[in-house]
């Protein structure tokens, strides 16, 4: 459970994209709405420890998340999911994964490595290839792979399908969508496409530095 207490995030003087914002975040997918603007991605880096709110605060379980500061990669129980992927391209998918585990401080195992492939549905002869050789599709099942791999219970994803056809969008909403059910994760889901907010389980949706509603 995700705890957002009166929080605000304030930019300089008068952008002020998160104001006094109350939110509980359960287990299994969460989509956050809203126009471009509407402070989604600040939602996510204070839930991701990679940001400090202005006022209030971000609880997991009812532990603080970690504060971000400058050698942070913030909070290790939360794994972060982006558009265009991130994936380092001249690193195989098998040590995408285990630099990820290892920047952890934890070991990682074929196994292990297999297994989150697995996960979001790709062959483990995917393991040698490099970024640049999939298709974008396949790219962004490979970050979420690479979330998993590092085992925290929380993953963010920002705008996951903001770079996605139609076809390749639904499938990774799946895949989000399983993760939720399955794995008693609390995955929370940046998105201004409506076909993938409609499919989660709960929805938020910010404006005007309010969360103007919850269903
Ligand atoms: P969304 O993801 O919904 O598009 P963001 O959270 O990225 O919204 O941004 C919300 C508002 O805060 C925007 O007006 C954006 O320009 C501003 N903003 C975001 N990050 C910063 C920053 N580091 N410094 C100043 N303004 C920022
Ligand atoms: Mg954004």
């Amino acid at each position: 459970m995700i705890s957002l207490s009166c929080v605000s995030v304030e930019y300089g003087d008068k952008i002020m994209p998160l104001d006094d914002v109350s939110h509980t975040f359960h287990t299994g997918t969460t989509a956050v709405t809203g126009p471009s603007g509407s402070g989604k991605s600040t939602l996510l880096r204070l839930v991701a420890g990679l940001q400090n709110p202005t006022a209030g605060t971000v609880e997991i379980d009812g532990e603080p998340v970690g504060r971000a500061s400058w050698f942070s990669a913030g909070d290790p129980r939360v794994s972060v999911i982006y558009q265009d992927y991130r994936l380092v391209p001249f690193l195989t998918v098998a040590q995408n994964l285990s630099l990820a585990v290892e920047a952890r401080g934890a070991k990682s195992s074929t196994d292990q490595i297999e297994a989150a492939l697995a996960r979001v549905g790709l062959p483990s002869s995917m393991a040698d290839r490099l970024p640049g050789s999939m298709s974008s599709g396949e790219q962004q099942r490979v970050a979420i792979a690479r979330a998993l791999a590092v085992e925290s219970p929380v993953l963010v994803a920002d705008e996951p399908t903001g770079a996605l056809d139609a076809d390749n969008t639904a499938r990774i909403t799946d895949v989000l969508l399983e993760l939720g059910q399955s794995d008693d994760l609390t995955v929370i889901v940046a998105t201004h496409d409506l076909s993938v907010a409609e499919r989660m389980d709960q929805r938020i949706n910010l404006g005007a530095g309010l969360l103007v509603a919850a269903a």
